[in-house]
């Protein structure tokens, strides 16, 4: 089993934004220009978590620049959410953290250590990344929540799936921790796996956390669990949200607006309300007057 577990572990580490499935994932691997370590490159074990885009331009190709000159400082423990219209590059930026891309010019420093540095593997060991598409192999719920860490407990794995607020499903399957899921077993909920994610992490217990919000609509109760369950996942960790929904990240630390010239805006709710220039524009574009 370590084989092919390990083999998902690496993969998942390395999938990218908006694949989905195996297949699809498989293509990435086959076709993705490696990301080498820099000789120098260092296993970094410890960090607190402070991150910093310096100066950060990016495109996919050489002709268009999809972000151009970020400057953002993450304080350790801080939650800093980016909001923005669609397309204006809030993916992007995160994406540019585990190294899925690389910047085209600037720095990106975690704890002042520029991440080319970091050995890749030690790099993403850091980053917990919870996100829509939630893969699930062919396997228990335990083996899909330890992810592939042997070194995990049953105490350890039940203490995740407790944080994330997924006991009670569990002990509603028909074999518990034990029941096979994935394509081949029981198809769990969006809601489910999205908990089922959540509790890798808690897991896994990575310093820096990229929560990419879920557009699509869950029920009231599940979305209640779901929030809860990332409120607790992000004390203590450093963590970006993507946020689509604005009622969801009102209580950030910080709200940096992105658009398509940089970061345009950066301050608490009600600090940009205050003022009522583009997140002002956002939000009462999606509530209203009432606020
Ligand atoms: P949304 O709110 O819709 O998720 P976003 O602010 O997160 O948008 P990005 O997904 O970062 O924006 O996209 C920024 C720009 O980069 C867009 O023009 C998008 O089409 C482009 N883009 C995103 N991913 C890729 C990719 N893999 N290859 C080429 N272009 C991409």
């Amino acid at each position: 089993l370590l084989g092919p577990i390990n083999k998902i572990n690496m993969f998942i580490e390395t999938y990218p934004k908006g694949m989905a499935g195996f297949k699809r994932y498989i293509d990435f691997l086959e076709t993705a220009p490696e990301i080498a370590d820099r000789p120098e490159a260092k296993n970094i074990e410890v960090i607190e978590g402070d991150i910093t885009f310096n100066n950060v331009s990016f495109g996919y190709t050489d002709k268009e620049r999809t972000l151009n000159n970020i400057h953002l400082k993450v304080r350790p423990g801080e939650t800093v959410a980016l909001v923005g219209p669609s397309g204006a590059g809030k993916s992007t930026i995160c994406s540019l953290l585990p190294r899925f891309y690389e910047v085209s010019e600037g720095t990106i420093k975690i704890d002042g250590i520029d991440i080319r540095d970091f050995k890749l593997q030690s790099l993403r060991a850091h980053i917990g990344i919870v996100q829509q598409d939630v893969f699930l192999f062919d396997g228990t719920v335990r083996e899909n929540i330890a992810y592939g860490d042997l070194q995990a407990s049953e105490e350890d794995i039940w203490h995740a799936a407790r944080r994330a607020q997924l006991e009670e499903v569990i002990n509603a399957l028909p074999e518990g921790m034990d029941t096979l899921i994935g394509e081949r077993g029981v198809k769990l909920s969006g809601g489910q796996k999205q908990r089922l994610s959540i509790a890798r992490i808690f897991l896994k217990n990575p310093k820096i956390l990229i929560l990419d919000e879920a557009t699509s609509a869950l029920d009231t109760e599940t979305e209640k669990a779901i929030q809860q369950a990332l409120n607790e996942l992000s004390i203590g960790r450093t963590t970006l949200v993507i946020a689509h929904r604005l009622a969801t990240i009102k209580d950030a630390d910080r709200i940096v607006v992105v658009s398509k010239k940089g970061i345009i805006e950066e301050g608490t709710h009600d600090e940009l309300m205050n003022i009522q220039n583009a997140y002002y524009g956002l939000y009462t574009a999606q509530f209203g007057l009432q606020i």
